[in-house]
């Protein structure tokens, strides 16, 4: 191992930090999640991804016909990486996996319990009636997912060892009752933060309570999404990304490439005019090595998905020396160009710390106001 999680120097809490010197642009670790999903919307919006690891189950060009709104012919397509002969479904819910491998590690791992039984196929199954709700408090963009819960729960109700994967959920979990509520609450946003109970009780319909009843009294419910909420990590895959890549390896003639360049210009032109912003399979994932990550407001590292499914690497942005702590960015890009008084509010707000990073200690100085155009963002 490249990293180890001890005590911080500066705070209580515990970090990562580097065993020996990683150079700026090479793999720090890769890690497989506890449990991931596709977010609700981005599933219900024809986003095809395997089920279990959110690798996309659309060709490339499949990809870039729906996301530009026409059909697209994709030159080289030898350098699209989907299989879709490794495709398989379950036979009792339909739900879709890239390979054989996913299906049954999903099976395994959460799936036996939360797979849709055929009898219950004429009223809406308790599992797809959370799900509705959730949407209906998390619209776009999207930054968790109900159903995260769902699986992480499931996990333990199957797990061989529970107590065991009793206390690897917990490790997720180490605020005050009263930090788990807020957070909750602000997970749902103002708007929507009474629908928790109604949450709570459909989920509590949804699924067996064997060996997790902790989790499912009001307070562990609450901790829950104080647990989804702050740990949970963004996952993006493409097949149209992936294929841009691997088009970028070819040896062509420079008029060959700039034919392609000009080709791929336009399909992100198109793709931005039908689909705007959302072009990727999205979805969440709890990760237990990067979740002992902290924040920096200038990190050293940044997590990566190389393997273009949930598999998780962190790629180091910096040089990092032997001893140095690991940082990586709870913000996202645009939120962390904005002030010093933007940032802390939104960490503060979220993640319940006040940060000390030396981006935010080097402007300590500068005005707490946030400027009407960051206000107005922050809505
Ligand atoms: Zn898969
Ligand atoms: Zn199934
Ligand atoms: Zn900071």
């Amino acid at each position: 191992m490249n990293v180890e999680i001890r005590n911080t120097d500066t705070s209580k809490g515990k970090g990562l930090f580097a065993k020996k010197k990683i150079n700026c642009g090479s793999v720090i670790f890769e890690e497989d999640p506890l449990v991931s999903c596709q977010f609700s919307w981005n599933a219900a919006y024809q986003y095809r991804a395997c089920d279990h690891c959110l690798r996309p189950l659309e060709t490339a060009q499949e990809n870039a016909t729906r996301l530009t709104g026409h059909f697209v012919e994709l030159p080289y397509p030898e350098c699209c990486t989907t299989d879709k002969s490794k495709i398989v479904s379950c036979i009792v819910c339909g739900e879709q996996y890239c390979s054989l491998e996913c299906q049954t590690a999903a099976f395994n791992q959460y799936h036996r319990t939360l797979c849709l039984q055929t009898t219950e196929r004429h009223n809406v199954h308790p599992l797809e009636q959370l799900n509705e709700a959730w949407k209906q408090v998390h619209y776009p963009p999207e930054t968790s997912s109900i159903m995260l819960i769902v699986r992480l729960l499931a996990r333990i109700i199957q797990a061989p060892n529970q107590d065991a994967a009793i206390e690897q959920t917990l490790q997720f979990c180490h605020r005050t009752v009263n930090e788990d509520a807020e957070l909750a609450h602000n997970l749902l946003g103002e708007k929507f933060a009474n629908q928790i109970s109604l949450l709570h009780n459909l989920l509590m319909t949804a699924i067996p309570h064997d060996g997790i009843e902790q989790f499912l009294t009001p307070a562990g419910f609450q901790g829950l999404l104080a647990l989804i909420g702050t740990n949970g990590q963004g996952v993006g895959t493409s097949a149209i990304s992936q294929w841009v890549t691997k088009s970028s390896d070819l040896s062509l003639s420079a008029d060959e490439r700039e034919v392609l360049d000009k080709f791929i210009d336009n399909l992100y032109d198109e793709m931005d005019e039908h689909s705007g912003n959302f072009l990727n399979n999205e979805g969440v994932a709890l990760y237990s090595l990067q979740s002992s990550c902290n924040h920096s407001c200038t990190p050293n590292s940044e997590p990566t998905y190389l393997h273009n499914n949930h598999r998780l690497s962190l790629v180091a942005i910096k040089d990092i020396e032997e001893g140095d702590e690991i940082f990586i960015s709870y913000l996202d890009e645009c939120m962390l160009d904005r002030s010093r008084h933007s940032r802390r509010k939104d960490l503060m707000k979220n993640y319940i710390f006040a940060c000390k990073c030396p981006k935010c200690e080097e402007q300590v100085e500068e005005p707490d106001i946030t400027s009407e155009e960051e206000e107005d963002m922050s809505e």
